[in-house]
């Protein structure tokens, strides 16, 4: 069980002083003697202040309170979204000049020997590959940036630690199948609680500096929300998190399973947040609109069991390309893409992005990648290399 039900917040400060603020009012005075994993949200190579990763001052703020409460060991690990290179996500999101600074190992999960663990009662996922470092630490904090999210509503401490998970494995949780038709959930947010029963953070410390909005976890419009959380419970920081970005809690199905199967509280009222203020932190996000065609117009897109990658990977070809598309329009006057394993009801002259989607590769335009990035795609629907030299990024 968590240590307590304390949930501490601030704000208004700047990503180094709202975390720093936040984590003083948490006693970690058991953290003495023990050693510390720090588990960010640094899935993609992105610089900071995008609202991509977690910023870099929430991960030196963090690094410096638990260096204060006498942990004997801190280290920081990552697995991103597949294609993606840790050590450069670590690099350009500014965390690696962090570790420099305090002496902090930084840790590939996905070059580390894996581990498969059973999950006793699953929904969905039996088993499940870890790197198996993750268990070698005392503490694991989950140092997520406050994101909206196009699959799970939204992506903070909890949903995090699908980034623990080994290489594909990630992959996987979003490819599941139903093992029972009770539960109507989405399997990808079944197998979100199934994982929080055997690794679930120890601490929360979320980074409500600067966030995304709406396609998120990466096509969605950076916002600054200017707040930190930090809790030992996780599902009430999540709570709260939510709340601060004004998001119903209750409308988040992995949290409302999170809560079902771990005995936790949904109601608000059953934590006990530190600053009488806090509401004054309330920073609304926009959630992720139904369909992306109402974002962008004209477009048409079919998404069935893909992963977080491959929706990367299009947020970010619509976001530079979308305006070169005009004469690349089927005869219904949109521009149709598809991603995800299971897709199968697009529509002729479809361009259909990622491995995933190969047994449709002869009804359109088929993009190999895993995923794909997206001066690819451009290339694969004209036949010729974008003009603009802006880097891949996803
Ligand atoms: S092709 Fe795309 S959706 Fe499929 S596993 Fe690779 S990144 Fe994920």
């Amino acid at each position: 069980m968590p240590k307590n039900n304390i949930i501490s917040i601030a704000g208004k400060q700047g990503a180094f002083e709202n975390t720093r603020n936040a984590l003083k009012q948490i006693d970690l005075s058991s953290i003495k003697g023990k050693s510390v994993l720090i588990k960010p949200n640094c899935a993609r190579v992105v610089k900071p202040e995008h609202g991509y990763n977690t910023h870099p001052d929430a991960v030196s703020a963090t690094i410096e309170a638990f260096q204060e409460a006498g942990a004997s060991k801190i280290s920081i690990g990552e697995s991103p979204i597949v294609g993606i290179d840790t050590m450069q996500a670590f690099e350009m999101s500014g965390i690696k000049d962090v570790a420099n600074k305090y002496g902090i190992d930084l840790i590939d999960f996905d070059k580390v020997k894996p581990i498969k663990k059973p999950i006793p009662n699953a929904r969905v996922v039996k088993e499940t590959k870890f790197s198996s470092v993750i268990f070698e630490y005392d503490i694991i904090v989950s140092l997520p940036v406050t994101k909206t999210h196009m699959h799970t509503g939204v992506t903070l401490g909890i949903k995090n630690f699908k980034g623990c998970l080994y290489r594909h494995e990630k992959v996987r949780y979003h490819q599941l199948d139903y093992l029972n038709e009770k539960h109507p959930e989405k399997a990808l947010d079944s197998a979100i609680s199934d994982l929080a029963t055997i690794l679930i953070p120890d601490i929360t410390v979320v980074d409500g500096y600067i966030g995304m909005e709406g396609l998120g976890p990466s096509g969605g419009h950076k916002l600054k929300s200017n707040f930190a959380l930090a809790s030992w419970h996780p599902l009430g920081a999540d709570i709260y998190a939510c709340l601060l970005m004004g998001i119903d809690p209750a409308s988040i199905p992995h949290l409302r399973l999170v809560a079902e199967r771990r005995g936790y509280s949904m109601n608000p009222n059953d934590y006990s947040v530190v600053q009488t203020d806090w509401e004054e932190y309330i920073f609304p996000y926009q959630n992720p609109p139904k369909e992306i065609s109402i974002e962008y117009k004209n477009v048409v897109f079919k998404d069935s069991e893909s992963c977080s990658a491959c929706l990367s990977t299009i947020m970010l070809f619509l976001r530079r390309f979308k305006s070169d598309m005009g004469q690349y329009l089927l005869d219904d006057g949109n521009f149709h893409l598809a991603i995800g394993k299971s897709v199968d009801d697009a529509a002729e002259g479809t361009v259909f992005v990622g491995n995933c989607t190969r047994k449709n590769k002869d009804r359109g335009i088929f993009v190999s990648g895993c995923p794909p990035v997206p001066t690819r795609i451009y290339e694969a629907i004209t036949g010729e290399e974008p003009e603009e030299n802006e880097p891949d990024v996803v």
